[in-house]
């Protein structure tokens, strides 16, 4: 494993386990309303379109565009390599549905807004976290 730098994560849960564990088989998971089709992220008991209590992940494309976008320069963690991108995406399943992500495989000077972008994975051991590249 790891030529990555450690990350922190939230404790893994019956409600968050889809998204960050997800991974594991290549796709990305996000909610989705049984009822309605309206996707669902982050977490919430009840489908905030129709209030139906039928949802359960489903996985997605992992096609998404930029949205916006900074270059961290600070050195807040110590095995974090500056400089690095903080990108918000938007899926291309539901345009509410957008994710703070890093780059870390595409050079800087390539990330653009509006450029379309697709899902990769970091593992860290059960946790697969959600990242995005050049698409
Ligand atoms: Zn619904």
């Amino acid at each position: 494993m790891a030529d990555h730098p450690k990350r922190a994560f939230p404790a893994i849960t019956q409600a968050n386990h889809h998204f960050w564990c997800g991974g594991k088989d290549g796709s990305l998971h996000i909610l989705r309303c049984g009822d309605c089709g309206h996707w669902i992220h982050p977490y919430a008991a009840r489908c905030p379109a129709c209030r139906s209590a039928e949802i359960a992940p489903q996985p997605v494309s992992g096609r998404a565009t930029v949205v916006g976008f900074t270059v961290n320069h600070q050195q807040w963690q110590p095995d974090f390599e500056v400089p690095y991108v903080v990108a918000i995406v938007e899926l291309e399943e539901q345009s509410d549905i957008r994710l703070m992500t890093n780059m870390p495989r595409t050079p800087i000077e390539d990330v653009k807004v509006g450029m379309p972008v697709k899902v990769c994975f970091e593992q860290h051991g059960e946790i697969f976290c959600p990242l995005f590249e050049a698409a």
